[in-house]
């Protein structure tokens, strides 16, 4: 039996949120997301078996885990992918799962999203205009992306949440369009403001922060607040008046909102991460690899819980504050 534990960290945040990147493997190439040269690869031997991340999980749940995230990399690229969330949709005391893709496959994993009790999904989404979009991810894949949007919506899961980076002179040219978009469909449009993590090829000059965007929002119509349910992430909340969908803001470099951060995250090399903005890790994949017991287990997640900072201490510097790529961490 492991101990009436729970996963509070020294400043007495419930982390609660565990999400996890399933692949470092992606199918595009976003230019804010990769390095410019040669994608890093981990080896496949590095990278947790499902069985391993099950088991993580279910330890994790029983220290109080109540909300899974599964991303990447692109975690529908992974074999296997489909049969791994029907498995983790059958551990007791999970509440939420929840997906983060770009989209490209969402189409074809439907029915396994469906089955496995996902309805909530975030789907990476840069621009709305095909040659656009072909620009910053590095492939043409718009069309197939919005007809698995449809897809989604067509099937029930909602909220469908789309993931913007703004970029100057990239996307930006495209804020009244997703404006548009907010009106037609009951989509929540999230503008994620770019975080220096990892090599790329763009840096913080390109960055467009959120008082800016909401400033330019503004001009477009008047943008009311909307108030937080209690599962709600950190995104700042926004509809146009008679709008269906919504417009928010994630403003990690702006106004942290590290107070209320109940997010751990799991490397796909198994490593564990209480901060996505700090480069500390916790091994736990050496001591599973070993064949340790639930306990260590348990153990490994409660001191990576207590290595998480206070608050993370990014400015808008221009050099990466992360070495780590974001699709090994799982963004
Ligand atoms: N492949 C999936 C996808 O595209 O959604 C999941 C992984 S991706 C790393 C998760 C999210 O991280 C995406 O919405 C992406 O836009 C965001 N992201 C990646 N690099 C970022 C950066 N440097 N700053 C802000 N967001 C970033």
């Amino acid at each position: 039996m492991l101990q009436k534990n729970k996963l509070i960290d020294k400043f007495n945040r419930h982390l609660n949120y565990l999400r996890i990147s399933i692949t470092d493997r992606c199918n595009l190439r976003c230019l804010y997301c990769v390095p410019p040269d040669k994608i890093p690869k981990l080896k496949h031997e590095d990278i947790l078996r499902y069985e391993e991340i099950i088991r993580i999980v279910r330890v994790g749940v029983d220290l109080g885990i109540k909300k899974v995230r599964i991303t990447g990399g692109e975690p529908l690229v992974r074999k296997g992918a489909k049969d791994f969330l029907k498995s983790l949709s059958e551990i007791k005391g999970l509440e939420d799962i929840s997906l983060t893709t770009n989209g490209v496959l969402l189409k074809d994993s439907i029915e396994s999203i469906l089955s496995a009790g996902i309805r909530r999904i975030n789907v990476s989404l840069d621009s709305l205009d095909p040659q656009t979009y072909k620009k910053i991810t590095g492939f043409d894949m718009f069309n197939r992306v919005w007809a698995g949007i449809m897809c989604a919506h067509e099937n029930g899961l909602s909220p469908i949440k789309l993931n913007v980076v703004p970029l100057r002179g990239r996307n930006d040219n495209e804020l009244f369009d997703f404006a548009n978009l907010s009106f037609k469909y009951p989509f929540h449009i999230r503008f994620i403001e770019y975080m220096p993590i990892g090599h790329s090829d763009i840096n913080a000059q390109k960055a467009i922060y959120a008082p800016e965007l909401q400033e330019r929002f503004s001009k477009i119509g008047n943008l009311i607040s909307v108030e937080k349910g209690l599962q709600d992430g950190p995104a700042k909340r926004f509809r146009f008046e008679g709008a269906k969908g919504e417009i928010g803001f994630i403003t990690a470099m702006t106004h942290n909102f590290c107070r209320n951060c109940n997010r751990m995250r799991l490397t796909a090399d198994g490593q564990l991460r209480a901060c996505l903005l700090s480069d500390i890790q916790t091994d736990l994949k050496t001591p599973i690899r070993n064949g340790c017991s639930d306990e260590v287990i348990a153990e490994v997640l409660l001191k990576a819980a207590l290595s998480k900072g206070e608050a993370h201490k990014l400015s808008e510097s221009t050099t990466p504050a992360v070495s780590s790529q974001m699709s090994a961490i799982g963004g």
